[in-house]
């Protein structure tokens, strides 16, 4: 047995972008300024984005977009309900309705066929999740949203680096991305949005900061730009330099953090094919790269004779970490008793909800933690 914890997920911070943090604390620009330029910069053109805006978490993004459409009261937006909760709350909080599409069972995502049924002449907006680093199959939803004329947004959270098709996420379209830490990459909390609109980026520029024409920062005084004038009510949503600095560092290793990941998720494949009780999720068929966000798998609870919880105990008592990713937002107490969608709803969000969990992945595990999980899982089964 294990003799130290493995956790679910864990940063990798090196000792470089720790120094190169603590460089802007002594530099006397702390805040929003030349770094968070710079980061920008760096992802659009990782992404070949078109534009890009630094935020202070992925939530931000997806509550100054719904402003920036001004999304509220009679408004329908179509997401998964097998996601994290801050969209549907946003969309919830904005006034407006979250109508749940279901999810294929073997892969989390969202399609076209199950997104479809849903449109109704009140529907704003669709915002597909591409799931634990999977990417959604776009192109039948791009041709649905320009065909019915309902704009798409993606929650690019468990996507940085997955590409569809040949293209990075971000690459096209709008979509936002998550530094949370246990998402691909971090800089302790900071989002990402990206669009090929131009006029989407200036607004969302604008309503990230007060709904000021100009960032605080100004290049050419090194201070706060004077003559910035409020051009509608804002946010306070950027990013400061602190956290922009560490998100440098972080992007600059992140194919070779999606890279570890590859390797050490295709290594659970390999080892979980043969354990009947655990059903990892199914790899899209369609051209994708991974970037192997999380590692989902579902317990066959009848097969063990225990239930999830149980199981995810027994794991920890074996010092392994595990995670829900996640609970359907539908089953959430509040989220229950306000749309109180009946049983059977949502066939396979539901099925998911009731068995997954989500095994340790994070680039700085090594192969044989790996092993060490798979014999943890094969104990506890025994
Ligand atoms: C993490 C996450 C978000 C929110 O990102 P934050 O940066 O934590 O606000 C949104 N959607 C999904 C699917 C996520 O996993």
């Amino acid at each position: 047995m294990r003799t130290t914890f493995l956790p679910f997920s864990k940063p990798s911070i090196s000792e470089a972008e720790i120094e190169a943090v603590a460089e802007v604390l002594r530099s006397g620009w702390i805040t929003t300024g030349p770094k968070a330029a710079e980061f920008e910069e760096a992802f659009k053109a990782y992404c070949n984005a078109e534009g890009a805006v630094a935020l202070c978490s992925g939530t931000a993004g997806m509550h100054l977009l719904l402003a920036a459409m001004g999304i509220g009261p009679g408004d329908e937006v179509i997401t998964p309900s097998m996601t994290w909760v801050s969209t549907v709350n946003l969309i919830t909080l904005a006034g407006a309705t979250p109508v749940f599409a279901d999810i294929e069972r073997e892969t989390l995502l969202v399609s076209a066929e199950t997104v479809e049924p849903l449109i109704t002449e009140r529907t704003r907006l669709i915002i597909p999740v591409h799931f634990a680093g999977a990417a959604v199959d776009m192109d039948p939803l791009r041709q649905l949203s320009s065909a019915k004329n309902i704009p798409l947004v993606e929650d690019a959270a468990h996507a940085v680096g997955t590409q569809y098709r040949g293209e990075r996420i971000g690459r096209r379209g709008t979509a936002i991305f998550s530094f949370h830490p246990i998402k691909n990459m971090t800089c302790g909390e900071g989002g990402m949005f990206c669009s090929d609109d131009p006029g989407l980026i200036e607004h969302i520029r604008r309503l990230k900061f007060h709904g000021l024409a100009k960032d605080a920062y100004d290049r050419n005084t090194q201070g706060r730009s004077p003559q910035a004038e409020v051009q509608e009510p804002g946010f306070k949503y950027n990013l400061t330099d602190m956290a922009a600095v560490l998100a440098l560092g972080q992007l600059r290793r992140l194919d070779e953090f999606n890279r570890k990941r590859a390797l050490l998720a295709h290594r659970y494949r390999e080892l979980l094919a043969n354990i009947d009780e655990i059903m990892p999720l199914a790899v899209p068929s369609y051209p994708m790269r991974h970037a192997w966000h999380l590692f989902v798998v579902r317990l066959d609870t009848k097969r063990v004779g225990m239930d999830r919880e149980t199981f995810m105990a027994e794991l920890k008592k074996r010092n392994i970490g595990t995670g829900i990713h996640f609970k359907a937002v539908h089953r959430q107490k509040y989220y229950h008793e306000t749309l109180q969608l009946p049983e059977g709803a949502l066939p396979n969000t539901e099925w998911n909800s009731d068995r997954i969990f989500s095994l340790p992945l994070f680039p700085d595990m090594t192969l044989n933690d790996v092993d060490e999980v798979v014999a943890a899982i094969k104990e506890v089964i025994a």
